[in-house]
């Protein structure tokens, strides 16, 4: 905590944001420990859920908790489904054939009351949660029909999307893209489609399938790109090969040479790609009426806009993990209320982007193109303010 104070001292906001959340985890935090020492076994399906829920995703369960009661459980339990599909795509041990087979028919596993699987996925909690999904699947058979049929239908679709990429790399773009929609666009699909079926939300974000889809590719691609040095290490490769070999013969070369003219190119060629995303975002979220699902929406697309500025012409993403100081991330939580405040947030980034782009890349004309329209959209709500972010 004392580091992430040094990194915000001279704003002031900042601090404050982190103590207004600090204080309020204290109290939040209590609920979960004593859900914590009750005995699994003894727990109620759903309550494991939540257990569960705490341990794979420990910032995703503190939105969820937030989220309106008629939608939290479907929402809680969306997330467990597919982060089952996500442990099995990632344990790098499982037989491919046998992991392709259980992609695919994953979905089937929420209808059966007792399935399970032991030592399946890459960490000890991952593997807890196909090792306990007998709960989860239980959980699910208790949800409304409506909300089953979207989980089945999109963890369907998901299985099958990375079934397919199993034993084949991201090589084009198309493939990127492609793969990102599986892994992300379709979640982004799902939730607007229980946003509606709960009732929580109007049919308006359910029917734009393609405003969802980039909200969920902007956060996708935003991650591949920051996690190039520790996918590199893991031996994933999720940046596209098309792209990347324009300006290397191996991934690795940008490791070794991270302030070289063609590694800086080949970063900020994807990170203009993923731009391209930000006004849909922007789009979706001026319809979003719940000031819940708002926030549960939002603040990830403002920590994405944030990230894509910081890892922009940065060599350091090439060694490290580059990520927004604690400070903004705060601020983010704390302030992240309507529409107005979100559109701040892309402008402020787009505008300091702007002065950041490196004239002699060969993408700088498109960057700017991106946001210029960014800045144009915020523009529309007449969004003032002094604070700096960056
Ligand atoms: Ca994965």
């Amino acid at each position: 905590m004392i580091r992430e104070f040094i990194q915000s001292a001279n704003r002031p906001w900042e601090i404050a944001a982190m103590l207004k959340l600090k204080l309020a985890s204290r109290s939040n935090g209590k609920a979960v420990y004593s859900l914590q020492n009750v005995n699994e076994d003894s727990m109620s399906d759903i309550d494991y859920c939540y257990t569960v829920l705490t341990k794979v995703s420990r910032s995703f369960a503190a939105v969820i908790q937030q989220l309106p009661v008629k939608l939290r459980d479907d929402v809680c339990i969306f997330y467990l489904v597919l982060r089952g599909l996500d442990s099995i795509e990632d344990d790098a041990d499982f037989p491919l054939e046998q992991k392709i087979q259980l992609l695919k028919s994953f979905h089937k596993k929420n209808h059966q009351r007792d399935w399970k699987i032991q030592g399946v996925g890459d960490t000890p909690d991952y593997q807890a949660l196909l090792a306990n999904y007998d709960k989860v699947s239980r959980a699910y058979l208790n949800l409304e029909p409506g909300s089953r049929e979207i989980i089945d239908r999109i963890c369907r679709e998901m299985g099958k999307g990375m079934a397919e990429f199993v034993e084949k790399k991201i090589g084009s773009h198309k493939d990127y893209d492609l793969y990102c929609y599986y892994v992300a666009g379709l979640v982004g699909v799902g939730l607007s489609e229980l946003f509606a079926s709960t009732g929580v939300e109007g049919s308006a974000l359910r029917d734009q399938p393609d405003l969802s889809i980039s909200m969920g590719l902007f956060l996708q691609k935003t991650n591949i790109i920051r996690d190039y040095h520790e996918d590199l290490h893991s031996d994933r490769v999720f940046w596209p090969e098309q792209v990347w070999r324009r300006y290397g013969n191996e991934l690795k070369d940008f490791e070794k040479n991270p302030e070289s003219k063609k590694s800086l190119a080949c970063l900020n060629a994807l990170v203009v790609d993923a731009m391209r995303h930000a006004v849909d975002s922007l789009k979706y979220l001026k319809q979003v009426e719940d000031e819940r699902i708002f926030r549960f929406c939002a603040i990830p697309q403002a920590m994405a806009m944030a990230t894509l500025y910081k890892i922009y012409n940065n060599p350091d993403v090439f060694t490290g993990v580059v990520k927004i100081r604690k400070g903004l991330a705060a601020m983010m939580l704390v302030e992240l209320d309507d529409y107005k405040t979100i559109s701040r947030y892309f402008n402020y980034f787009a505008k300091a982007m702007l002065r950041k782009v490196d004239k002699t890349d060969r993408r700088s004309q498109e960057l700017r193109m991106h946001l210029h329209e960014i800045i144009n959209t915020c523009s529309t709500t007449k969004a003032k303010s002094s604070v700096k972010y960056s």
